[in-house]
């Protein structure tokens, strides 16, 4: 893979080795499908201990729970991630220094393909209708 210049500076990924896109953000290295599971799993196991007038348990359960949540978020090492391309890089330096997840700069993103997709399906459309 060959690194654009000026990728790099100052020991940071400053643009994204697999597309043009130079807005990165850094998240958990996690996956958020297992991360939501854990947090229904224990609002479904607190509500069931709820039902049969457990308290103690019911928030045994719910503490157990943030307790998996707050060590899982200090253990987890993160992972920056590209908006355009959706990239990850794991193991680099100087990841702190990026920002967090944006959600108006993903929305900015998917609403830029979508209007790409829809583009390039209505200039397949219509090269179809001259050739006819
Ligand atoms: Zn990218």
């Amino acid at each position: 893979m060959v690194v654009p210049p000026g990728a790099y500076h100052d020991g940071r990924l400053e643009q994204c080795l697999v597309c043009p896109g130079t807005e990165l953000f850094i998240r958990k290295d996690f996956s958020q499908r297992a991360g939501v599971s854990i947090v229904v799993l224990g609002f479904v196991v607190s509500c069931v201990t709820w039902y049969f007038y457990l308290p103690y348990w019911t928030f045994g359960v719910l503490f157990a729970t943030a307790l998996i949540d707050v060590a899982l978020y200090f253990a987890v090492p993160n992972c920056l991630n590209c908006y355009r391309c959706d990239a990850q890089y794991r193991g680099l330096g100087g990841l702190d220094n990026h920002e967090q997840f944006n959600l108006e700069t993903h929305e900015r993103y998917r609403q830029q393909e979508i209007r790409l997709r829809e583009a390039a399906a209505t200039a397949h459309r219509q090269n179809r209708q001259t050739a006819q």
